[in-house]
């Protein structure tokens, strides 16, 4: 029902997004962009090819100003007056394809971009748990005969599907991470080899090199917890060590992107993390929406299978939708 109807919406939207864009700016969200098959990604993040983040960034260039930290930073504190609405390029997680083919295009066009990142996972000393998700799942498909230990350990049939495999991993938390661990063992997938083999993460050299081009580093926690499911300790010191790291850096520790989503995250979060007076401001991905928190920015996700211009359409008539009800507005307790 609701997607028939924003369809619906949509197919009335004009391609004039400057004037129909519902906000003055516009935060398009990333992680990665690659020909290539990427087992630790592909399950959990439908990532563009080249020609298609090319086609986006282009869609984008057509109806916005492209702007860079600081110009966000002017424009959203008044001081910095934009010809047209304008759009902030993000990235998360600090994969690889960041430098490799994400940064030459960029400066090629001449945009800049930040990528938020996870410090656990820079130097490839660790893979985050939901790419750990991906590799155990596609090395599903190429085992003959599942160990029924697999089946006990997720509290399965032993005649379950695969495809029901497949979903319990996928449900795996945070919280429950190591359980990735133990299934790993009986898989024999091996993450730190994958890990020294293809190296899916940025090298604290290529931030330092990234930063030098004049792109941006900053802050998506330390390890990429969801924060609705942590408790207000847990997200401060997951924040505190994070920005401790890229200070000693120097990369950007004024903003800060949440992991997943900020859903469920609650007011005392916000107090907390602006009592750092150094903080701006931060970044959720819950698409066109405004948040009561005002310094609490949603951006919008572009890897959802479709185009830039077919998300954007989409997003301004959901937008639309929800104004009717009164229901554009994130507010938190
Ligand atoms: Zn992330």
């Amino acid at each position: 029902m609701k997607d028939q109807l924003i369809n619906l919406f949509t197919a009335f939207e004009t391609v004039q997004f400057g004037k129909s864009f519902p906000l003055d700016y516009c935060l398009p969200v990333y992680h990665c962009v690659s020909d290539e098959n990427l087992p630790h990604i592909k399950h959990v993040i439908q990532y563009k090819n080249i020609r298609q983040f090319e086609e986006d960034i282009d869609c984008f260039s057509k109806h916005f100003q492209w702007v860079n930290w600081q110009e966000f930073k002017d424009f959203t504190s008044g001081s910095f007056k934009p010809k047209k609405k304008i759009a902030l390029l993000t990235f998360d997680d600090g994969f690889r394809e960041f430098y490799d083919i994400v940064a030459p295009i960029l400066e090629r066009k001449g945009i800049y971009a930040c990528n938020f990142i996870n410090p656990a996972f820079i130097d490839n000393k660790e893979i985050m748990f939901r790419c750990k998700a991906s590799l155990l799942i596609e090395d599903l498909k190429i085992e003959k005969s599942i160990d029924p230990e697999i089946y006990r350990i997720l509290s399965l049939d032993s005649q379950a599907a695969k495809e029901t495999l497949k979903k319990e991993i996928l449900k795996i938390t945070y919280q429950k991470k190591d359980i990735l661990d133990v299934l790993a063992e009986k898989l024999n997938v091996d993450f730190q080899s994958y890990l020294q083999e293809h190296k899916p993460y940025l090298s604290t050299e290529q931030l330092r090199n990234l930063t030098s081009r004049g792109f941006g580093i900053s802050s998506h926690s330390w390890d990429h917890p969801k924060f609705g499911a942590l408790s207000l300790e847990q997200q401060m010191e997951s924040i505190h060590k994070t920005f401790a790291y890229l200070k000693e850096n120097g990369f950007l520790y004024d903003t800060f992107a949440f992991p997943f989503t900020d859903f469920g995250v609650k007011n005392d979060f916000f107090e907390e993390l602006f009592k750092n007076k150094e903080i701006y401001c931060s970044f959720g991905a819950a698409g066109i929406k405004l948040d009561s928190v005002k310094k609490n920015f949603q951006r919008i996700p572009m890897e959802m299978g479709e185009s830039a211009e077919r998300i954007l359409k989409k997003e301004i008539a959901y937008f639309r939708l929800k104004k009717l009800m009164n229901k554009n507005t994130i507010v938190r307790k």
